[in-house]
């Protein structure tokens, strides 16, 4: 799978030109004083940098979705995550919902200037009393005569200080449930809204804010869309939300293990650069490998929205696992750097602080894994609503255990990326008899399945599947364009075997007590799992792999 052509990569060239001169140089300075420029939305718009997929006639640049993939890498390799956010949340999780279902009239209004960089927006979902239980939120608009009237407070508004208008969702009609929720657009200049900065752990660089409003009129004509659809379109748009995560995160974690490598290879003890520590060297395989896994997962999530297809279930996998597995890179990796991590003149510090809010904003890890659950167990189908990008209407390979594959994989004479595939599908198959065993009824009628920890669980392992998963795919269809694939096979056969574990050993849980080994139905899993362990030393990938990063 080629994500990227040749005006990407010129894309990216210019991008990348652009920030090292006009933002690295500035993003301390902005950190410490806690605020961006807005000159400089300004000179990126005048470059063409806003609105990529955005439609010519407001400025935009009509462009698929691996642009923007390659706006948030870049972003993102900046180790800023305030200025990475302050403008998804303009382009993703803002701007969106008024060029997806805004009337004309608003559009005019807001999007050139959203584009040229002149306009910032937010998006104000977050309520006081009411975070992940979004149906809750007590805002209300009240239509009189042909004016909103508007009455409430939010809270964690990112851009809430700093922006110019804001999506504001809130209550048109109370008694309705969640049917009674709405999107108006609202100019943070007016009368009626109080503004105060909240002091945050990370993100420095990007304010968020607590507003409240008190009698705030707003034209009728701010409603996007339609009455009483704002919940629907949130639910879709936080798709969009989520996705932008992917790359910017992959992208600071591909930072943070080369920054690590480089002072390994600087920093002595004991006689030698730690770069020869066995251990470290170790914790760079695994890192490395379970995030070059996660950076094909990403891709493949990309590459469904840029074929126009919302899915609901990657989206929230791909949030889960690059957030979760941020945090973990950003502490293991100030690690390498002993004391000097701890401090502000290396770059650790900042990361750690900032990737902590990943598994919290957008939806926390607990509801990602509410989502997938209800997705994996209860088969609750989402709608799969267009992207609003162009879309190119091909299809995804999803189908891994399709026997084209295996025979393909067979052909190339790979017995490693067989072994991962192999022991991939172990790992799905082990899931599947476990869901079925969740999902039968006990003597008193009670199900496993409705267990939180159970579901929570299944969710999680689900998700690190998938991304397996793709991961052996894209390796499988980098074959025809690259010849020493010998590092990502170590991976995949790495991270395959440890996920293979992981699944047998949490699915034997889930079944609860049984007498004996013998009557267990994961016991033939469990002795092929087994086998497949003491048949393959983890050690050895790891060397190998390290020998591939540290010694390239
Ligand atoms: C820096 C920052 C920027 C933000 N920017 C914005 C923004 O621009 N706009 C906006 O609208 N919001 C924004 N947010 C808010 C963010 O989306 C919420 O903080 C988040 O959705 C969680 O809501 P909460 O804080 O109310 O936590 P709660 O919902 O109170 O959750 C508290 C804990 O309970 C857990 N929990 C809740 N429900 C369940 C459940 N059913 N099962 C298991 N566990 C559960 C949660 O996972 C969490 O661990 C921002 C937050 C921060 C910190």
């Amino acid at each position: 799978m080629e994500y990227f052509k040749e005006e990407h990569n010129l894309f990216r060239e210019s991008l990348r030109e652009f920030l090292n001169r006009e933002v690295s140089p500035n993003i301390e300075a902005w950190e410490k004083v806690g605020k961006i420029p807005k000159s400089i939305w300004k000179k990126m718009g005048d470059m063409g940098f806003l609105g990529l997929s955005f439609a010519e006639k407001y400025g935009g640049s009509d462009l698929d979705f691996f642009f923007e993939v390659i706006f948030n890498e870049e972003l993102g390799r900046l180790n800023s995550g305030g200025f990475v956010v302050t403008q998804q949340v303009v382009q993703y999780m803002s701007a969106p919902y008024i060029y997806k279902y805004g009337s004309d009239k608003l559009k005019d209004k807001y999007l050139p200037g959203i584009i040229s960089g002149d306009l910032i927006s937010c998006i104000g979902i977050t309520e006081p009393d009411a975070g992940s239980d979004t149906k809750n939120i007590q805002t209300r608009a009240e239509l009189v005569d042909n004016e909103y009237v508007i009455n409430g407070s939010k809270t964690f508004i990112t851009n809430g200080l700093y922006g110019d208008f804001i999506i504001l969702v809130v209550k048109t009609d109370p008694k309705a449930g969640s049917k009674g929720v709405s999107l108006i657009c609202v100019d943070l200049n007016q009368n009626g809204i109080t503004k105060n900065k909240i002091n945050k752990l990370g993100w420095h660089s990007s304010d968020t804010a607590e507003l409240s409003f008190d009698d705030v009129r707003v034209p009728k004509e701010n409603l996007i869309g339609e009455e009483g659809k704002g919940f629907y379109y949130l639910m879709n748009g936080l798709q969009l939300e989520r996705l932008c995560f992917l790359p910017s995160n992959v992208a600071t974690m591909e930072y943070a293990l080369s920054e690590s490598l480089n002072y390994m290879s600087q920093r002595n003890a004991f006689g030698r650069t730690i770069d020869k520590f066995e251990v470290l060297r170790h914790r760079v395989s695994q890192l490395s490998s379970e995030l070059e896994a996660l950076k094909a997962f990403s891709y493949y999530c990309c590459d469904l929205f840029d074929k126009g297809i919302y899915d609901v279930k990657s989206c929230s996998m791909g949030k889960l696992i690059v957030t979760e597995l941020h945090e973990k890179i950003s502490t293991q990796c100030l690690q390498f750097f002993g004391g000097n991590g701890y401090t502000e003149d290396y770059p650790m510090a900042r990361m750690f602080r900032d990737s902590r809010i990943g598994t919290i904003g957008g939806g926390t890890s607990e509801i990602m894994r509410e989502i997938i659950a209800k997705v994996i167990i209860d088969d609750v189908k989402y709608e799969k609503t267009k992207s609003n990008v162009n879309s190119k209407e091909n299809s995804v390979n999803t189908d891994f255990s399709n026997q084209d594959n295996i025979s393909s994989l067979d052909k190339l004479d790979k017995p490693d990326l067989i072994l991962a595939t192999k022991t991939i599908t172990i790992a799905e198959n082990t899931l599947d008899i476990t869901i079925k065993h969740i999902n039968l009824a006990d003597g008193k009628g009670d199900k496993k399945s409705s267990s939180q920890s159970i579901r929570h669980q299944i969710a999680q392992l689900a998700s690190e599947i998938e991304c397996s998963k793709q991961f052996v795919h894209s390796i499988n269809s980098k074959f025809e364009i690259m010849e020493n694939l010998e590092k990502e096979i170590s991976m995949a056969k790495l991270t395959s075997i440890q996920l293979m574990d992981r699944v047998v050993s949490k699915c034997f849980q889930m079944f609860g007590p049984y007498d004996n080994l013998e009557h267990h139905p994961l016991e033939k899993i469990f002795q092929n799992s087994k086998m497949i362990q003491i048949s393959n030393s983890k050690s050895d990938l790891h060397d190998n792999i390290s020998k591939l990063i540290i010694e390239k």
